[in-house]
């Protein structure tokens, strides 16, 4: 990775865009290498991580080639991510403030959820930050069935915890086992992450006024333990 980014360095700037992309391009084994490494360091199924629902099958580049060639073959520059979010949304947006500072979550270096709540009962995403802003709006967070995605991930959650206390009870350790897979293995792993950070917020009574059950589970120390990464 060291030598590519070298000979990419060697190129007159005003053709390194263009010939940057090429030299990925032509590299499908080391393309290969950076899919598998990403899709290995993923807990569980390997989704998106943009948008945490489909398959991650594409390497995007956070901060794209046109306008750093030189980040090319940078390990930390290199996102899994659906199609959907490589190709028609992201793309080659990198949008920036005034400061020129990045106005996208980059999901490898930063918690999302410093710059974005989710309203669990609708699924949907407010932003905390500018940098929230713009993500949700260049990602469509809040479109593309993504919310409902995430209303349904929010019900699996429930019945797998709800499950994992009753095998508590029958102290079956294999069963509890099951369903933390039942959790970690589905898409939209955002939706419990964010369950176990509200369930520690003050308002988490009223988040989960319906289902003071679960906010009792998601509070055990035992189950986060499981299910936090
Ligand atoms: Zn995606």
């Amino acid at each position: 990775m060291g030598e590519l980014t070298q000979a990419i360095n060697l190129i007159p700037s005003t053709e390194r865009p263009e010939k940057a992309r090429a030299s990925w391009g032509s590299h499908s084994t080391v393309r290969k290498s950076v899919r598998t490494v990403l899709g290995e360091m993923a807990v569980g199924f390997t989704t998106c991580m943009y948008c945490g629902e489909s398959r991650g099958t594409d390497v995007d580049h956070f901060e794209p080639i046109a306008r750093n060639p030189l980040r090319t073959f940078d390990w930390l520059n290199h996102v899994l991510a659906c199609s959907m979010c490589n190709s028609h949304r992201k793309g080659k947006l990198f949008p920036v403030d005034v400061d020129g500072e990045p106005l996208l979550i980059d999901p490898t270096a930063e918690d999302p959820f410093d710059h974005l709540l989710l309203t669990l009962s609708l699924g949907v995403y407010s932003p905390l930050t500018p940098k929230g802003e713009t993500t949700i709006e260049v990602l469509g967070l809040n479109d593309r069935g993504l919310p409902k995605g995430r209303m349904h991930a929010r019900k699996v959650v429930g019945l797998a915890l709800r499950e994992w206390d009753r095998a508590r009870d029958r102290e079956r350790a294999d069963e509890m086992l099951e369903q933390v897979h039942t959790v970690q293995d589905q898409p939209m792993a955002d939706v419990c992450q964010s369950m176990l950070r509200q369930a520690l917020s003050p308002g988490a009574d009223i988040v989960f006024s319906e289902s003071p059950d679960l906010l009792a589970l998601l509070r055990r120390e035992d189950l986060r333990e499981a299910l936090l990464r």
